[in-house]
């Protein structure tokens, strides 16, 4: 792959990354058609990365289906889908880590000990061996998202990134691989993290206080049964600042988690600082 990357940038194509662990939804096809548009040639990962999955977590479990995803993306426009083996990206005994500090403290890196660092680490590991101009991530996993654009900053790696919007179900259900998890009855429960959202976005928007809004929320969810929620939580973008009250001059990102029996969900609403589109 690298040899493939350097060859492509030596006869002059743009080279745009989607990095996924795969079961690709509706989400990472949108991230791909953007990558199409800003770049020559698309190139798509598909990487159930154990390093960022903790002891008790889902890695084994994680849906897995190669040979659909590599058809999908390819219909959908990438050039090459990548596909390494866990032994080839870290072989024996590897020693070194990126660990992206302080903003990885809180929201799911709170519940989720050496998550941020396994992402950052493979994420950089992915960046050499594709070696694009641009990277696309969703805002799905906004906390990531900014981790990566601060890994980008801090450590000067020459890659452009691209936040791409969350596309959801039809209901309002934000697309995870995640969800084909969901048992019949909490797929319908899990509609409550969406609504929750937009309902405090509609409410800040009509200038009621963040932290009623907030402890609303977190009633609402408390309330379904079988949902066990994380954290509903108010923090500047990316700066990940937790948030009292709401702040014209700062991005405001209302993010939750959640689970439901053994799948865990998050998702999130940003709402534009001053002067910046609302989405
Ligand atoms: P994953 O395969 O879950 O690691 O996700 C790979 C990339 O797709 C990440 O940048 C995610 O943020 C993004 N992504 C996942 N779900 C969605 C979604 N519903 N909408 C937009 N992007 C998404």
């Amino acid at each position: 792959m690298q040899a493939r990357a350097e060859e492509l940038r030596l006869s002059g194509k743009r080279i745009a990354f989607v990095p996924t662990m795969g079961y690709l939804h509706e989400g990472h096809l949108s991230l791909i058609d953007a990558a199409g548009r800003e770049s020559d040639i698309v190139i798509v990962s598909i990487f159930v990365n154990p390093t960022q999955f903790g002891p008790q977590e889902d890695f084994e479990n994680y849906p897995r289906d190669l040979e659909r995803d590599i058809e999908l993306a390819k219909k959908r426009g990438a050039h090459i889908v990548f596909h390494p083996s866990a032994e080839a990206m870290y072989g024996e005994c590897p020693l070194t880590n990126v660990e992206v500090s302080r903003i990885t403290d809180v929201l799911c890196g709170a519940s989720r000990q050496g998550h941020f660092r396994g992402v950052a680490t493979v994420v950089t590991k992915l960046f050499n061996i594709v070696k694009p101009h641009l990277a696309v991530f969703g805002q799905k996993d906004a906390q990531q998202a900014a981790v990566i654009l601060k890994m980008v900053e801090d450590l000067n790696m020459d890659i452009e990134i691209r936040i791409a919007p969350i596309v959801r179900e039809s209901d309002g259900l934000a697309m995870s691989s995640r969800n084909v998890r969901l048992k019949a009855e909490d797929r319908k429960n899990a509609l409550i993290l969406s609504r929750t959202l937009f309902s405090i976005r509609e409410g800040l928007y009509n200038g009621e206080p963040l932290g009623k809004l907030l402890e609303q929320g977190r009633a609402k969810i408390q309330k379904i049964p079988g949902a066990r929620l994380d954290y509903l939580e108010a923090r500047t973008f990316p700066g990940m600042e937790l948030l009292q009250n709401a702040d014209p001059d700062k991005n405001c990102l209302i993010a939750l988690a959640a689970r439901f029996g053994k799948v865990r969900l998050i998702d999130n609403v940003l709402i534009p600082k001053k002067g910046e589109q609302r989405v």
